[in-house]
């Protein structure tokens, strides 16, 4: 699987917060590479995430899953390729609060009718990869931002999702762990060969991936059919 975005334009916020973000993007992401997506602050990185996820629809241009336009699809049609295909990491985590940290992991399988006795023993291992075997049940509200992310990363895994879209994994976390979860993103999409974009501004990611890609040197060069370099 590969991810093309062709042409992307997205604008969000309304009145005085109205901005758009991405003008004239193209971008491909190739399978069985880490990309770090770097730009500062506000450049458009969480954007470009969404739009590859196919959880925000450009204004206009062409998101490419394999040939597939996600632009160009339905709500049901996204959501089913979201739920299938796109491995999503938000800054937030996104758990369920009540929930364990073992339970975020069987839960998510679950709702892709994994029975949890299928997934146990990779859920548990996968938690220890990032670094939480001490809290498997613990409820996930009782634990640190960077605890949960870490949760999030592992619950994306566990579903070898084709497109894996992570944002800013290692910005909660001291410098070794950091390290160790870029380690762990490079290493799984290597071996599972799935398309994996992280937005990070940290060199220490940047180090783990295969390519960097620079969102403001990119926008720079590409929208307005400015050209140039
Ligand atoms: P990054 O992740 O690189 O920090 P974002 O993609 O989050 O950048 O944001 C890009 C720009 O779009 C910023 O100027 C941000 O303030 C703006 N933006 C993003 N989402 C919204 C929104 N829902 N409403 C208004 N402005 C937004
Ligand atoms: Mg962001």
């Amino acid at each position: 699987m590969s991810l093309h975005l062709h042409d992307i334009t997205v604008t969000v916020g309304r009145g005085d917060s109205r901005t758009t973000p991405l003008r004239g993007l193209d971008a491909e992401f190739p399978a069985g590479r880490l990309t770090a997506l770097t730009g500062p602050s506000g450049s458009g990185k969480s954007t470009l995430l969404a739009v590859a996820g196919a959880l925000l629809r450009p204004d206009s241009g062409q998101v490419l899953l394999d040939g597939t336009d996600l632009a160009a699809l339905g709500p049901s049609a996204r959501a089913r390729v979201r739920r299938e295909h796109v491995g999503y990491v938000f800054q937030s985590g996104n758990l369920l609060s009540g929930l364990t940290a073992r339970e975020q992991l069987l839960a998510a399988a679950s709702v892709v009718g994994r029975p949890a006795r299928s997934v146990r023993a990779r859920a548990r291992q996968l938690l220890t990869d990032v670094g939480l075997e001490h809290r498997l049940d613990h409820r996930a509200d009782t634990l640190s931002g960077g605890e949960r992310q870490r949760i999030a990363i592992a619950r994306a895994l566990l579903l070898e999702p084709a497109l894996l879209l992570v944002d800013e994994p290692t910005a909660a976390v001291d410098r070794t762990r950091a390290a160790d979860l870029a380690a762990l993103l490079a290493d799984t999409t290597h071996r599972h060969g799935c398309v994996t974009v992280v937005a990070t501004h940290d060199p220490v990611a940047e180090a783990a991936a295969d390519r960097v890609l620079d969102l403001a040197a990119l926008q720079a060069a590409g929208g307005d059919g400015g050209g140039g370099a």
